[in-house]
């Protein structure tokens, strides 16, 4: 990456966008020294940052992204450190069930190839240790796999602390503000802002989630990334019945419950998502089948009512891995973006990895399973 000095009309490095992976980029920047503009086109937050169920998981995660999810939870334990706030971080385990041999087979050869890989976070439970974990799950199932220091933390107060402290760091933030183009210039990169106007920088990052896509597509860098509406439930405060975030391995399912009764319900049921406006509708039949997953695995909730859905429009990838890495057509543009479902959990470490990327410095991370060309 070419590395020029920032001028009076050039600031070191532009983010295009203001969900958790641009602000978090534009917070690590600026504790490196670097001078940052951050543009977003609505409000920071507005999309899948502020949706996420919040869920910190090392549990099941792609062998690519494991040793990034493992770093991200030492990040998120120093939240009130590094954001100013605790962002409701609580370290919890994480569990994912099987409820049949099929998937329990399955489990295991998940944790044969994760220690294959060195990774001894993930520990098999059989069914006994699982029902005196969670004695509330229904009867039929036979183990599961567990992380014990996983954890989860709330999505929007992580939103309001990260632009906090991008702010109190120094870092301008535009909002309403979308970024149309990225072009290379000497020295640095052009960002045409709608509107006519222009930012100069020596680096920018397309940090645009969803719409990630479309910006890397206009400098020539198709990605096999789709839209996609993420639905999520809360239901009404319940007696406590459940400590861990649970998880299941062949049924779309996550569930979690919060300190004060309410049981967040998701698992990756889509609804509708529209990028040009920018809207989501849910699909109810799809709601109403991740309840009766929710209710199959814990009986408890046949009468729980519900008191919200709602749903986030993430990017995902064919293969499920974010776009993360130095763009190969325009010199000093970084992608991070399409984070396929999973980003909350590593948005601490991807700002220090853009950072580091920007600076031209080694942040350590083989970032080869994530360019932008892989797909091609
Ligand atoms: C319902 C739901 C539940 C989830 N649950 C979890 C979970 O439990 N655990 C987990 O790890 N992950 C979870 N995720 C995924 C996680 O929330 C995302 O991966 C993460 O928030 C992505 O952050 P982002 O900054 O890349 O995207 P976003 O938050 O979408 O931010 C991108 C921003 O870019 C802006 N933008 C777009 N185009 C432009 C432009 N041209 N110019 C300027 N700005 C632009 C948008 O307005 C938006 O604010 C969930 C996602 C959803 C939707």
């Amino acid at each position: 990456m070419v590395m020029t000095a920032a001028g009076p009309d050039r600031v070191d490095l532009a983010v295009i966008g203001g969900g958790l992976i641009g602000l978090s980029a534009a917070v690590a920047a600026a504790r490196a020294g670097l001078s940052v503009t951050l543009v977003e086109a609505r409000t920071c937050g507005r999309h899948a940052s502020s949706a996420s169920a919040g869920g910190v998981r090392s549990l099941n995660r792609h062998p690519a992204e494991i040793a990034l999810a493992r770093r991200a939870l030492e990040l998120w334990r120093r939240a009130p450190e590094l954001f100013g706030d605790h962002c409701g971080y609580a370290e919890s385990s994480q569990v994912r069930v099987a409820e049949d041999e099929e998937a329990m087979a399955g489990l295991e050869a998940r944790r044969a190839r994760s220690k294959a890989l060195g990774w001894s976070h993930e520990k098999l439970i059989g069914r006994d240790a699982l029902y005196a974990r969670v004695p509330s799950l229904a009867g039929h199932c036979r183990g599961a796999l567990v992380v014990e220091d996983d954890g989860f933390a709330d999505p929007l107060r992580s939103v309001h602390a990260f632009r906090r402290t991008a702010r109190s760091l120094g870092v301008t933030i535009r909002e309403n503000t979308p970024a149309e183009a990225v072009t290379a210039e000497p020295g640095g990169v052009v960002v045409a802002l709608a509107g006519g106007a222009e930012l100069r920088a020596r680096v920018a990052v397309n940090a645009a989630g969803a719409w990630g896509t479309g910006l890397a597509a206009a400098v020539g860098e198709a990605v096999k990334v789709r839209p996609v509406a993420l639905q999520m439930t809360v239901t009404e405060p319940v007696r406590a019945f459940v400590k861990p975030v649970i998880g299941t391995h062949g049924r779309k399912l996550s569930l979690k419950q919060s300190e004060h009764g309410t049981v967040v319900i998701g698992g990756g049921f889509e609804g509708r998502a529209d990028l040009a406006t920018g809207d989501s509708d849910l699909d109810f039949a799809g709601v109403t089948q991740n309840l009766a997953n929710a209710v199959r695995l814990f009986p408890i909730l046949a009468d729980a009512r519900v008191v919200r859905t709602w749903c986030g429009i993430e990017g995902i990838a064919a293969d499920d891995l974010p776009v993360l890495g130095p763009s190969r057509t325009v010199p000093g543009l970084i992608h991070a973006f399409a984070f396929s479902g999973h980003g909350f959990a590593l948005c601490p470490l991807i700002g220090e990895v853009v950072a580091d990327l920007a600076r031209g410095r080694n942040h350590g991370f083989d970032l080869t399973p994530f360019a932008v060309d892989r797909f091609a």
